[in-house]
């Protein structure tokens, strides 16, 4: 290990992985660590029975991005796998997002686009929603209350722990609702996962690092802060101000995963559970991912948990409360002048991997640009 570096990098996750590539190939020193033990962050892959298993939940990369697409594909090669999830109410099977199959399965006498148009705008009629208050008439009013029932209540109360009634709209304002045949979950021209995990892509951007694992910064923020010139800060910003204004509040979930000796279990990579007495939300089939026929399979089920500190922070609570105590914080974060911010938890911010890349290939062609780094 060397004495000096330009940059530490806190967090072996995406954000700082690209980060460390795109710094290093401009000769930059960064010394990578990470309190778990091993790199990734939530994007991290481990071969169990011959496949690449989603440690933490399924990860499927899709955008409409050429530029990002073809930045990640140099780091290995992507399938061709596309998202269609299933729902399971009960002993009731049906395609995901809500589409022309959803609408045709759960009723019979729906077999054209304006037939199903026209029982959810009957339903939403009946519910007398006028402007939607909370999650639960938002939606009401955007696919009727058949479907909110069966397909939404009881899944989105377990994700976030709370009645739909206490739930903002935003929540589901961009939920997809399609008039079509068309179980592709997202609209992006590229998709896939790779072929050989995504734990060897953050390997290869980080193969000019110095990285060390098991090395939290709070433990020794002195020590490590004083190796280096600069910082890229990518865990959660209240714990950065040792949470001076409060605790930014999260969702967390717990996986667990079984290696069963059948070729398949469900017959798809994601199987969400929307019954509100079935306690896991999802069960993720990994070798679907890759297509592979090996005779035995591995699941992962999704189970939500209270969040609380010392547990893995998963999802923001982006309410108005969260979102405004994350305000204080990112003006702090602003003042900084050698500190850099960035990643799911420093922005408390949902964000997809392709966003992820954005913005990290944005704050290192920042950085480089300045003479002074
Ligand atoms: C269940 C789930 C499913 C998802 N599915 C998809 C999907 O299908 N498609 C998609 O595009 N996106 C998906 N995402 C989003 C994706 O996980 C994120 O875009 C990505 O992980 C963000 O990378 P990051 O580097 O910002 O954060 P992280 O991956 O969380 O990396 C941050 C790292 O910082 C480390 N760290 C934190 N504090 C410290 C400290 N004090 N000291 C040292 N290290 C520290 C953490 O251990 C972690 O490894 C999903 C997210 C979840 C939760």
């Amino acid at each position: 290990m060397a004495n000096h570096y330009d940059y530490l990098i806190v967090g072996a996750g995406l954000f700082g992985a690209v980060c460390a590539y795109e710094l290093g190939k401009k000769g930059k020193t960064c010394l990578v660590i990470d309190k778990r033990s091993h790199v990734g962050g939530n994007l991290y892959t481990e071969l169990l029975a011959v496949t690449h298993v989603h440690r933490y939940g399924a990860h499927v990369f899709h955008t409409d991005n050429k530029k990002i697409w073809d930045y990640l594909n140099k780091f290995g090669e992507f399938n061709n796998f596309i998202n269609a999830p299933i729902a399971r109410y009960h002993d009731e099977l049906y395609n995901l997002p809500f589409n022309m199959n959803t609408f045709t399965k759960l009723w019979p006498d729906v077999l054209t686009p304006a037939d199903a148009q026209r029982r959810i705008a009957a339903e939403r009629e009946a519910a007398k929603i006028d402007q939607p208050q909370n999650l639960q008439e938002q939606a009401i009013s955007m696919v009727g209350t058949t479907i909110f029932e069966k397909l939404i209540k009881g899944y989105t109360e377990k994700q976030w722990g709370r009645p739909c009634t206490e739930l903002s709209p935003a929540i589901i304002a961009r939920l997809p609702v399609r008039y079509t045949f068309n179980n592709n979950y997202y609209h992006d021209r590229y998709q896939g996962v790779p072929v050989a995990g995504y734990t060897d892509i953050i390997e290869k951007m980080l193969a000019q690092a110095t990285v060390r694992l098991q090395c939290d910064f709070f433990q020794q923020r002195e020590r490590l802060t004083a190796l280096a010139d600069k910082i890229i800060y990518t865990g959660p910003i209240d714990q950065f101000y040792n949470y001076r204004f409060g605790v930014l509040e999260y969702r967390s979930l717990r996986f667990e995963t079984e290696i069963l000796n059948q070729q398949s279990f469900q017959g798809n990579a994601v199987v969400n559970y929307t019954a509100a007495d079935v306690p896991y939300t999802r069960i993720i089939e990994h070798k679907h991912f890759y297509g592979t026929q090996q005779p035995q399979t591995v699941i992962t089920r999704e189970y939500p948990l209270a969040w609380q500190k010392g547990r893995e922070p998963y999802y923001p609570i982006n309410d108005a409360t969260n979102n405004a105590l994350y305000e204080r914080y990112r003006q702090l974060a602003d003042q900084e002048t050698t500190v850099y911010f960035g990643g799911r938890l420093a922005q408390y911010q949902y964000l997809d991997m392709a966003t992820v890349i954005e913005e990290a290939l944005n704050l290192t062609a920042t950085l480089l640009k300045n003479k002074k780094t």
